[in-house]
């Protein structure tokens, strides 16, 4: 049968769902698993065990792709991380076995690395806005702005870091029009590292629950117009340091851009965004994330710095 239930390590799961496994194989009987039967079979018989509210999560629109059904699994995972409901995230998990070993060899899954992009990528799809990823022309090569450093929000260059956060940056080269987040040392943003990615994840769960409770109508996304009223509202601290450098000749991208990128890598990527500000937003989720994660730390242990003095908020 097409769902390959016997390569399943079933150890790995808790028994009450091994039936539920059983019916899903049972149901395809023998015919070959393609999105529109994967989605008739996770309709049938995984979305009845949740909740009315729940089950909109494991909704799709339009034609069903693997692409579509692929976003469920993280999403299901992340609604129980944020919701503290277990029953979500083992839901998940069946539909990522059912996706993988309907198909012999089974089917590679990928999964966008950072939530706060995946998370920007679902709230696009809702508003049927296009989801593209934003890229800049380097000296070295074509940089995706989403593969982030793993800690800040600059592009990795390589090994999941960025220019400055790797053992070989000379912070002496530190000037006054660099990035935030080069200005602290490698190992202070090494120590951050974990509250980082806890803001990042707290403030994404906060954007997206809250869009789905406006019914789809809170700004989560950058707008075109009104910039600095929209980060007051969702990016507070970054706000504040935008105000900081604020001078009233320069636009507020502008002044952000610098903030976020240093100004000669900040006006390549306002060039390379364009009018596309939405795609700012998730830079922005991380940044934010970065900063609140900052603020909140102790004030002792060696941070006060050259130029920490900056990120004061
Ligand atoms: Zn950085
Ligand atoms: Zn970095």
């Amino acid at each position: 049968m097409p769902f390959h239930l016997d390569d399943l390590d079933l150890d790995s799961i808790p028994d009450p769902y091994h039936s539920v496994l059983r019916r899903m194989a049972a149901a395809v009987e023998d015919r070959a698993v393609t999105p529109a039967v994967a989605i008739k079979v996770i309709r049938e018989h995984l979305v009845p065990l949740l909740s009315d509210v729940d089950s909109a999560l494991v909704s799709i629109q339009g034609q069903p792709s693997w692409d579509k059904i692929r976003t469920l699994y993280p999403a299901l995972v992340f609604a129980s991380e944020s919701q503290q409901k277990q029953l979500l995230a083992a839901i998940g998990r069946l539909i990522e076995l059912f996706v993988r070993h309907s198909d012999r060899p089974p089917r590679e899954i990928d999964f966008p690395p950072f939530i706060e992009v995946f998370s920007f990528n679902r709230v696009c799809g809702y508003l049927g806005v296009p989801i593209a990823k934003p890229l800049l022309e380097t000296n070295d090569g074509t940089r995706d702005l989403y593969r982030f450093c793993k800690y800040c929000w600059l592009p990795a260059r390589r090994k999941d870091v960025c220019a400055f956060h790797t053992t070989s940056f000379d912070e002496a080269s530190a000037a006054r029009s660099q990035p935030a987040c080069a200005h602290i040392s490698l190992k202070q943003a090494q120590r951050l590292r974990t509250a980082f990615e806890q803001h990042v994840l707290a403030l994404t769960t906060r954007d997206e629950m809250e869009f789905h409770q406006s019914g789809f109508d809170l700004p989560a996304l950058l707008p075109p117009s009104g910039l600095s009223h929209w980060l007051d509202v969702r990016r507070p601290h970054l706000a504040s340091l935008v105000r900081k450098q604020a001078d009233t000749s320069a636009n507020s991208l502008r002044i952000l851009s610098a903030v976020l990128y240093g100004e000669e890598l900040g006006a390549k990527v306002v060039e390379a965004i364009g009018g596309a500000v939405y795609l700012w937003t998730p830079i922005t989720t991380r940044a934010e994330g970065w900063l609140a994660a900052w603020a909140a730390k102790s004030p002792r242990g060696g941070a006060r710095r050259r130029g920490i003095k900056l990120l004061e908020v």
